[in-house]
């Protein structure tokens, strides 16, 4: 490289690398220098001293290094495997390490070659034999020239690979880079906040990150709480808060629509309702209606868990909307759903003047035909349906108010296709006058609504550019579900269990796992196999009946209705009925396969009982044999029913990028900072830009463009394309 690179050059440029493995980088998202720099460290190893072999105790985490004296694969008979095996000297004492099933690795290791193991240190015991120190599957890093200064006598950086490049040789990359980039490289922070915020310059920030010399504190690097992770982390947050404040700011801007409330609608409302809301109903149902009444697009997430009666205060703002003269549309994930809803909102709007109309994928011809016409048309109030409420040939009239329901499911773009549709909605009225522009008309009110209730600090991230309204209280007569996990051996057992229910006036659903859209249909066959099974041998006397996603939508229907009517006592199905089923009369919930589900989705598969008076039961029907994870996952089930706490853990467990999905798309990704691991710097990163963006008001737009290009920079366009008008 003939002159220093600069962040934004290509990595096929850095030394090292060159076309190949530039190629393997792009596919590890790593296109830029700045990109690579961001790939800190997993972990961090003090090779200042190793620990003596002898002092190493059971249960301890260590690095330590020695002579390898023994080395071998040894074949075990019972379990088939090939193992990797050797011994380990330092002149103190001597250490095993094992790799099962991984013969390979043996071409790696020599006698006499000096090694560094890091791992646990379990003990190891031979019949009749002393027992012995042993890793099992430790990093390993065989070591060369004691004075190389990237690899040893220091606090050394553990990377994770990169394409087919091995950790040590990134260590090697990364040394090389940092030694070559410019002694100034721009600052993307604003000054004024990194003195405030008391950070560290960014270039020695990226030193310090990776090779550790002035920050020692072991403990604290492998924690990513070092000054200079604190830097990188806080630069990312603040970025991703200030593109979210200024999304919600723009958002807030816009024209809306000043809904008015009055004694007559709240009358008409009273009217509808089976029920009393309950106290956290209501206040949430004020603060929405607060919302409707200012002349701003109201952007609000509705957070509660599975069963708190969400659905209820959707349809009520709804209606206010519609004595408003506007269409109101709900958007779900799912068919069944959506069907589900139609039917009790239809129940509910028995003799009123108002009408509702279902809008789903596979609804073809003429029923949907009609359906489009009548919500052209205005006929139609409220419109009721899965993705297909935005697909193209949807037309809305007067559209003035959009719920999405479990919006985790979708991503925040869609939210942005159904705000944008109304701007698109016909404009003409019944006489066919167009009026002049739906600029005046304003924004319709959004509500988005979610089950999947997470702590606060995250909500900030996956929502930030939403205010939040918690239901945290369930309908009265609700008593909690029993949840028990077991096993194949007892599968008997759980059968009689369900046919004593059913005597007694229960129902029960047996959920199978299915992948919707898997290309693979063995799962489909399990459910469809088992129903037979279940019909045929296990409960000949009982109605059954199997429902998953290839079901023909009337079928659907008419399944469900059956169920809810009692005529059906068992119900086989996939995951369809996963989200906002509502059966009052079902009292067991039995998973199959239980460990191949996430915990969201089996609180969410059990939020399908307990929804009447009659006490009810979750059964996880798991394999005998779980993985650690699998048994952490079902022990929380077992543990509480609390929402909140389950997706903490569910978090916990998977970690952040899984648990997110899709619901990330149309966010800024984060380089270095991690959602859960670092929210205590989230709410101070919301805090710091919530000020820095207050104290830009007032200055020009260029000025303003000029002090935020670094988040800009960040977010590339999505902050524009989310908040057009
Ligand atoms: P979720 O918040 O999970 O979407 P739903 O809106 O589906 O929950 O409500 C669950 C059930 O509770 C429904 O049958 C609903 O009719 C009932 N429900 C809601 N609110 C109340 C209430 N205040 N009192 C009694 N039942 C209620
Ligand atoms: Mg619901």
């Amino acid at each position: 490289m003939k002159k220093p690179p600069g962040l934004d050059t290509p990595v096929q440029y850095v030394k090292g690398v060159g076309p190949r493995r530039a190629q393997e980088f792009a596919e590890a998202g790593v296109h830029t220098v700045e990109d690579l720099l961001c790939r800190l460290p997993f972990r961090y190893e003090d090779r200042t001293h190793f620990r003596p072999l002898a002092s190493v105790r059971p249960g301890e985490a260590v690095t330590v290094a020695g002579e390898v004296v023994e080395c071998g694969v040894r074949r075990t008979r019972l379990r088939r495997m090939e193992n990797c095996e050797l011994v380990l000297d330092d002149g103190t004492a001597t250490l095993g390490a094992i790799w099962f099933n991984q013969p390979f690795l043996r071409k790696l290791f020599k006698r006499g070659q000096r090694v560094i193991l890091y791992g646990v240190v379990k003990l190891r015991a031979f019949r009749g034999r002393p027992s012995v120190l042993q890793m099992e599957g430790p990093d390993f890093e065989i070591a060369g020239d004691e004075r190389d200064a990237v690899h040893m006598g220091a606090i050394v950086p553990v990377y994770e690979r990169l394409g087919s490049v091995s950790p040590k040789a990134v260590r090697v990359l990364m040394h090389g880079l940092l030694e070559k980039i410019p002694p100034e490289i721009p600052e993307v922070l604003p000054p004024s906040i990194v003195r405030e915020a008391g950070l560290m310059p960014r270039r020695e920030a990226f030193h310090e990150a990776h090779f550790p010399k002035s920050f020692r504190d072991l403990a604290a690097l492998n924690d990513f709480a070092s000054p200079a992770h604190r830097r990188l982390i806080f630069e990312d947050l603040f970025a991703l808060q200030c593109g979210l404040l200024l999304r919600k700011g723009k958002a807030e801007e816009s024209p809306g629509i000043a809904f008015k409330t009055s004694d007559e609608i709240r009358e008409i409302l009273k009217k509808i309702l089976p029920f009393h809301l309950t106290g956290a109903q209501r206040r949430a149902l004020k603060e929405i209606v607060d919302d409707m009444t200012v002349p701003r697009p109201m952007h609000r997430l509705l957070q509660g868990d599975v069963g708190c009666g969400k659905t209820i205060v959707a349809l009520l703002a709804m209606l206010i909307a519609v004595e408003n003269g506007r269409q109101a549309a709900f958007m779900v994930p799912t068919e069944i759903l959506a069907e589900q809803h139609y039917f009790n909102i239809r129940e509910l709007l028995k003799g009123t003047r108002y009408r509702a109309v279902l809008l789903t994928g596979p609804r073809k011809g003429k029923a949907k035909k009609t359906a489009l016409q009548a919500i052209a048309a205005g006929d139609a109030h409220i419109v009721l349906g899965t993705h297909a409420v935005i697909e193209k040939q949807v037309q809305f009239h007067r559209l003035g108010f959009v719920v999405i329901d479990e919006q985790h499911r979708f991503g925040v773009l869609q939210r942005a296709r159904l705000i944008e549709k109304s701007r698109l909605s016909d404009s003409s009225d019944k006489s066919g006058i167009s009026s002049a522009s739906r600029q005046d008309e304003g924004l319709p009110d959004v509500l988005v609504m979610t089950a999947t209730p997470i702590p606060r600090s995250l909500a900030l991230t996956l929502y930030g550019d939403l205010n939040v309204s918690v239901i945290d209280e369930m309908p009265p007569g609700r008593t909690p579900v029993v949840t028990r996990i077991t096993d194949e051996a007892k599968r008997g057992q759980v059968y009689s269990f369900i046919r004593r229910e059913v005597e007694e006036g229960g129902q029960a659903y047996v959920v199978y796992p299915l992948i919707e859209d898997s290309p693979k249909k063995t799962d489909l066959k399990a459910a469809v196999k088992m129903f037979e099974h279940l019909q045929k041998d296990v409960f000949p006397d009982l109605s059954i009946a199997l429902l998953h996603g290839r079901v023909k939508s009337e079928e659907k229907d008419a399944i469900m209705q059956r169920f809810k009517e009692g005529g059906v006592h068992v119900l086989v199905s996939t995951t369809v009925i996963e989200v906002g089923v509502d059966v009052a009369n079902a009292s067991i919930m039995l998973i199959e396969n239980a460990e191949r589900f996430g915990l969201a989705q089996l609180h969410q598969l059990r939020g399908r009982v307990g929804r009447g008076r009659r006490k009810s039961y979750c059964i996880l029907l798991a394999s005998a044999r779980l993985t650690e994870e699998a048994r952490m996952r079902l022990g929380v089930m077992e543990e509480t029913n609390d929402g909140f706490k389950i997706s903490e853990k569910d978090l916990e467990i998977r970690g952040p990028g899984d648990f997110f999905g899709t619901a990330q798309s149309g966010m800024m990704p984060l380089r270095v900072a991690n959602i859960l691991r670092d929210r205590k710097l989230m709410e101070e990163a919301r805090r710091t830009a919530a000020s820095f963006l207050a104290s830009l008001e007032g200055r020009s737009e260029s000025e303003r463009r000029a002090a935020l290009f670094g988040v800009l920079e960040r977010w590339k366009g999505q902050l524009e394309l989310v908040t057009v008008g």
